[in-house]
């Protein structure tokens, strides 16, 4: 029965072009959503998808693409592997549905246990199910809230964590994100967030000081919420200096450390977590994306000493979802069995591959990551770092039009964070293009 209902394999090569995107079958997938969908979502290019294996993608036409973005950072096994779509399938043919709120299934219970147990540090977990990231956002700043009685809450320029209220009065990457959506949550203070190519750590600690002495006292603080490495803000690796920074003022005033993971969680940083890179840990880790493959599950994974919220005081409906829960299970058991190994060894070969490109090409200003999660930021000179604003939008569509499926972020960034499955061949072919598109745009 799993063979006739699952996914048709694609197995010969690409990338290919076979009709320049987008062909007839996706202008048609597009003209539809043109004339229904919300014209809130963004649409970064002409994709329409058909279908994919491991980091490849086939358009409605029958294009292949090289896939360096993974559903922004989310089918951490692909597309389709097989362990997962089997465990999929197995939970969807015994129960859809009954609500872990309020009931018990061995799948919420395990993934429970296996998310508490992944978590460094000798404090026990416990872990609360959500059904995407910005619902695991909400529910940690109602567990900061309630642990510690007060009301602030510390986040960073540049961050993102999600669009509803809380998440989005948190975020500051982008004012298209908070624009006429004001009045924002009250209590929410921006700081700077360390970024080694840009500000110095004297820059944060120095503000960090000021708005305690001018604006808000630090015995009022509920939460600090920081992305251990910004996503959606530029892909951006802050010092283990700045980490241990927040790490002691917060134990200094019984403030609730939390790492937003929902980008660099589950393996793809070469971590389980990217807190474990340099070993600061937090209370609270928020995971989402890549958790599922793609099934939409999140989780609060809190020390047991902070999640200390009464029974009855927070719930979902969906949350931890039986399916979702068995494909996060799956996932996890391919993660620690070789994928997390996998993104920390063709991490290395992209980043030596591009810092050669960087070497090559002046527009690349700066070429960071850990694992797979990378960024690749363009400036329009070395010298004053300007960023080369207008470059990333045409690199993608170049790209695009030759197999290589990037994404921006922050000004002018690429993320390359691929699915967690990369192989040679897809860091060194998609390198091959990258190449070819920055000299064909340089000229
Ligand atoms: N936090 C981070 C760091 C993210 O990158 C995102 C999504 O891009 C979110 C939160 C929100 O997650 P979701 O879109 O699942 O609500």
């Amino acid at each position: 029965m799993a063979a006739k209902t699952a996914p048709a394999k694609i197995s010969a090569s690409y990338p290919r072009i076979v009709v320049p995107p987008p062909g007839p079958k996706a202008q048609a997938v597009i003209a539809q959503d043109k004339g229904y969908a919300s014209p809130s979502y963004i649409k970064e290019y002409p994709l329409a998808v058909a279908g994919g294996q491991g980091a490849m993608i086939e358009d409605a036409d029958g294009n292949r693409y090289i896939d360096w973005m993974a559903g922004i950072a989310v089918s951490s096994t692909g597309y389709n592997h097989p362990a997962v779509v089997k465990a999929v399938q197995d939970a969807a043919g015994k129960f859809l549905h009954v609500c872990g709120t309020d009931f018990y299934y061995d799948a919420f219970s395990k993934l429970c246990e296996r998310l508490s147990k992944s978590v460094t540090g000798a404090e026990k977990r416990r872990v609360f199910l959500t059904n995407s990231g910005t619902e695991a956002v909400e529910g940690a700043v109602k567990l900061a809230r309630h642990h510690t009685k007060r009301h602030a809450l510390i986040s960073f320029h540049n961050a993102f964590h999600g669009r509803s209220y809380a998440a989005m009065s948190l975020s500051s990457s982008k004012v298209k994100y908070r624009k006429n959506f004001g009045p924002m949550l009250p209590g929410v203070y921006h700081l700077p967030f360390h970024n080694p190519y840009r500000n110095t750590l004297e820059d944060c600690v120095k503000a960090a000081h000021q708005l305690f002495e001018t604006q808000i006292s630090p015995e009022e603080v509920a939460a600090v919420i920081l992305e251990p490495m910004q996503g959606e803000g530029g892909y951006v690796l802050p010092s283990k200096a700045f980490l241990l920074f927040w790490r002691a003022l917060c134990d200094e005033y019984g403030i609730v450390l939390i790492y937003d993971e929902i980008q660099t969680g589950v393996g793809r940083t070469g971590k389980m977590w990217a807190a474990d890179v340099h070993g600061v840990e937090p209370d609270v880790i928020l995971s989402a994306k890549g958790l599922g493959s793609g099934m939409p599950i999140g989780a609060i994974i809190a020390k047991e000493s902070v999640m200390t919220w009464p029974r009855g005081s927070h719930g979902s409906t969906y949350g931890g979802n039986p399916v979702a829960c068995a494909s996060a299970l799956a996932t996890l058991d391919l993660v620690e069995n070789g994928l997390a190994a996998n993104a920390a060894k063709m991490g290395e070969r992209l980043l030596k591959g591009l810092k050669k490109l960087q070497t090559d090409h002046p527009i690349i200003g700066d070429v960071r990551g850990q694992g797979l999660f990378i960024g690749v930021e363009f400036v329009t000179d070395r010298a004053t770092k300007e960023p080369a604003a207008e470059f990333v939008g045409k690199l993608e569509q170049l790209a695009f039009s030759k197999g290589l499926l990037l994404l921006g972020c922050g000004k002018s960034v690429i993320r390359i964070a691929p699915p967690l499955v990369l192989a040679e061949y897809d860091v060194d072919k998609g390198l091959e293009i990258l190449e070819a598109c920055l000299t064909e745009l340089e000229d």
